[in-house]
């Protein structure tokens, strides 16, 4: 018989580890729920065509997709992000403005996988849809913050960029070009195709080659319009007021084209690997309007939970939730009155177990032993001829004689409920 392993890139997440996601998102859920974001739960996969607008010069659309042919001959993808799919939804039910959304769940694109890189991973983000108010940008990259404290991170840098509006990027992008092309003989092979496709990413280059040009590039700062520079200044100084801080990185672009104006990044400083950036966003205000919608602005971030939970272990911190049981049924009869008992305790809101298979009691002992239930409840002929149980205490291995009608009240007080 064939074996199979998780195909390359996604990974199982099993208990305890799987815990620890659902409190990520539920930490996550807590703090924007309560400013003002509601949930959306965008579909897995959409048609291409959604995400060819996050811009057709990027990896993530030339090579990453996940894209097919569906049975009906449309041509789909899996959500690399869900930012186009939020954009699609906001033009398809026209919700009234500000539409302020959040979002959880996975997305897809064909990486090479490495750790802290996967095929499958997943992100929590929001969206803000209707509103270009700087106070805006500030108040969602210090949800982000607010968040990271809240896992109890510490070493978290934000960086900070504006790349204007269209117009400001398109002539910025000349001026790239120029400068580069100028020089094309120290560009790396890599960056020099890079060039051809959108001049701006060549800024992303990593290569020790690229370092000096790129420092000597033109600068993003000297070709935004005042409009643009004043959005930034003002973003900036909102920042400060609300304690959060950043640094300027003009060469920060981001792996996606649509943004405009603030642009923003977290990294990692405990995270040594090659992938240190745990999350990012920024404006793009002309994605609604590209997916053919009005003329809508548009900023949000989205959050890698499995890098971030990376830079939790590097950190050691929100460790997984301990998931154990209350108590642990061991009934030496036969096995009814641990089903009857599981059914009244759980009906009670106490998190129980059993044993099966009328095993003997110590093998029992033992199943609740590596159960990591506090207490365990011993049912034997005595008992059931006397309507009692045996409540043990795991910890101390004291045990008492407990009537069947006080046992609800016996537990409550042995688990300092
Ligand atoms: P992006 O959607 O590319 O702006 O990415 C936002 C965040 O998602 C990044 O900062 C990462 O934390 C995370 N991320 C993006 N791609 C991957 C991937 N292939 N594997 C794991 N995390 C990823």
């Amino acid at each position: 018989m064939p074996t199979y392993n998780t195909s390359p890139g996604t990974r199982d997440i099993l208990a305890p580890e799987s815990a620890r996601w659902r409190a990520f998102q539920q930490v996550f859920a807590d703090i924007v729920e309560r400013a003002g974001f509601g949930h959306i739960i965008p579909p897995m996969f959409e048609d291409l065509g959604v995400f060819l607008r996050v811009g057709e010069t990027t990896e993530i659309v030339t090579k990453e997709m996940y894209d097919f042919d569906d049975k009906g001959g449309r041509r789909i993808a899996l959500r690399p992000e869900q930012t186009a799919s939020v954009c699609r939804a906001f033009v398809e039910h026209r919700p009234v403005t500000p539409w302020k959304v959040w979002y959880a769940g996975p997305n897809f694109r064909y990486e090479k996988p490495q750790q802290g890189r996967y095929r499958q991973f997943d992100q929590v983000g929001v969206e803000v849809l209707g509103i270009d108010d700087p106070q805006l940008d500030a108040e969602v990259i210090a949800l982000a913050v607010d968040f990271y404290r809240r896992l109890g991170l510490h070493g978290i840098r934000l960086s900070l960029n504006s790349l204007g509006d269209s117009g400001d990027r398109d002539r910025y992008a000349t001026a790239l070009r120029a400068h580069f092309t100028s020089h094309l003989d120290a560009l790396s092979t890599e960056s020099r195709a890079t060039l051809e496709r959108n001049p701006l990413r060549v800024l992303d280059s990593k290569r020790p080659e690229d370092a000096p040009l790129i420092a000597a590039a033109p600068r993003m700062a000297d070709h935004l319009t005042d409009a643009a520079a004043t959005h930034f200044a003002a973003v900036q100084s909102a920042l400060r007021a609300a304690g959060v801080d950043f640094v300027i990185d003009d060469r920060l672009v981001r792996g996606l084209d649509y943004y405009r104006r603030t642009t923003f990044e977290f990294v990692a400083t405990s995270l040594t690997a090659a992938h240190t950036a745990i999350g990012g966003g920024g404006r793009y205000d002309g994605l609604v309007a590209d997916l053919g919608g009005p003329e809508t602005p548009g900023i949000g971030f989205a959050l890698g939970l499995d890098r971030t939970l990376l830079a939790c272990d590097a950190e050691g911190v929100f460790a997984a939730p301990t998931s154990a049981v209350d108590a642990f049924i061991v009934d030496v009869t036969g096995g009814e009155q641990a089903a009857q008992l599981c059914t009244q305790l759980r009906a009670a809101g106490f998190g129980v177990d059993r044993a099966y298979d009328s095993r003997s009691m110590k093998s029992q002992m033992k199943v609740a032993d590596r159960s990591g239930a506090r207490v365990a409840i011993i049912i034997g002929e005595d008992e059931v001829a006397a309507n009692t149980v045996t409540v043990r205490t795991m910890e101390s291995g004291s045990q008492q004689l407990v009537s069947r009608g006080e046992l609800v009240e016996r537990l409550k007080t042995v688990l300092g409920r």
